[in-house]
């Protein structure tokens, strides 16, 4: 067992940071591990590194210290990647490069490990069960474990994905022994859209396409319409997911233009589907019921190569 507090004893300089375009697990996990650190080794500078976080995270401890400019910094004496390897984390990799010792803790079977310790479990759920698991229970306190909580239920869909385990749901009872508003803290941060989410998710719904007669669902927004309707990339969260939960369907996928010719494609399968073998396939990664990957072309040339090897992950079930 990785004990973070001893890796961390001689520390002056702590970093930490996730993958591109941060979710609820990442985020969860980064601060929640920023308090823990803080708190235990007070004389010790310790920094979070993200891209901007979706606004609806801010009520955790941290959000507002988040750094999201990746300024010069001296080199951190250790330095955290958490929910990702290093290749995701964008603007965050000059820190790993230069730190005394690199910690990777992650929960996806894609990463073969990049740090000098490495705390990789693909069989749990999340990362921020991960660093739950590192923290020495007596040292929580509520903030800690809200960080934590909302990270575990983003990464299991409030404890229904198959990622959810006996020892999930033992880890969430003690998380919401801390006292805090979970019921309030599920839904606006799950559950609630704003209304133009709400609208984009509605038109995304609206012209999906079926294809391998209802087993699989497409939909995809164009950089003109997310302009019309005013939302960023963290406004398109749920939209696979509401996709997946469509009766018949076995795998759904969900892309938006990110660039000129080039899309971000979420995969989501219900249970049979290996999604990770796809994504993998265009240089992505992620779990078997859920990854994700980028790729440049049309819509229709991602959809078509796609397609593809979806239907050969269909065919081995
Ligand atoms: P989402 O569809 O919500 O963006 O991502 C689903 C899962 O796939 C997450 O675990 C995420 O980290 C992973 N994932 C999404 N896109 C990529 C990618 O481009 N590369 C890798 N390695 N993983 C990805
Ligand atoms: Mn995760």
């Amino acid at each position: 067992m990785l004990d973070l507090l001893e890796e961390c004893k001689d520390a002056g300089r702590i970093g930490i940071s996730g993958h591109i375009r941060p979710d609820g697990d990442c985020v969860g996990a980064c601060l929640g591990l920023w308090q823990y650190l803080k708190k235990s080794l007070p004389q010790a500078y310790v920094r979070v590194f993200l891209e901007k976080p979706a606004d609806i995270f801010a009520e955790i401890k941290g959000f507002d210290e988040i750094c999201s400019e990746f300024p010069e910094e001296k080199p951190f004496d250790v330095f955290f990647v958490v929910d990702c390897g290093a290749d995701r984390l964008g603007m965050g990799e000059k820190y790993y490069k230069a730190a005394g010792k690199t910690i990777n803790i992650d929960h996806h079977i894609s990463n073969s490990g990049s740090g000098d310790i490495n705390y990789i479990k693909p069989q749990v759920g999340s990362s921020s069960e991960l660093v739950f698991d590192l923290m020495e229970e007596d040292r929580l306190d509520a903030e800690i474990a809200k960080a934590v909580y909302i990270g575990i239920i983003h990464d299991t869909g409030v404890f229904q994905y198959s990622n959810t385990s006996p020892a999930t749901m033992e880890k969430g009872a003690k998380l919401i022994g801390y006292g805090f508003d979970f019921p309030r803290l599920i839904q606006e941060t799950f559950y609630q859209k704003t209304y133009l989410q709400a609208q984009v998710m509605g038109r995304a719904l609206m012209e999906s396409i079926r294809f391998m007669d209802g087993r699989c669902i497409v939909s995809a927004l164009d950089r003109k319409v997310m302009d019309f309707y005013n939302v960023e990339p963290k406004d398109l969260d749920g939209i696979v997911n509401q996709l997946r939960n469509i009766k018949g369907v076995e795998c759904a996928v969900f892309m938006y233009q990110s660039d000129l010719l080039e899309y971000k494609v979420s995969l989501r399968s219900s249970e049979k589907v290996n999604v990770a073998q796809v994504a993998a396939y265009f240089g992505g990664g992620g779990h078997a019921r859920a990854a994700g990957c980028t790729m440049k072309g049309t819509f229709h040339d991602c959809i078509n190569n796609l397609s593809l090897h979806i239907e050969r992950e269909l065919d081995k079930t």
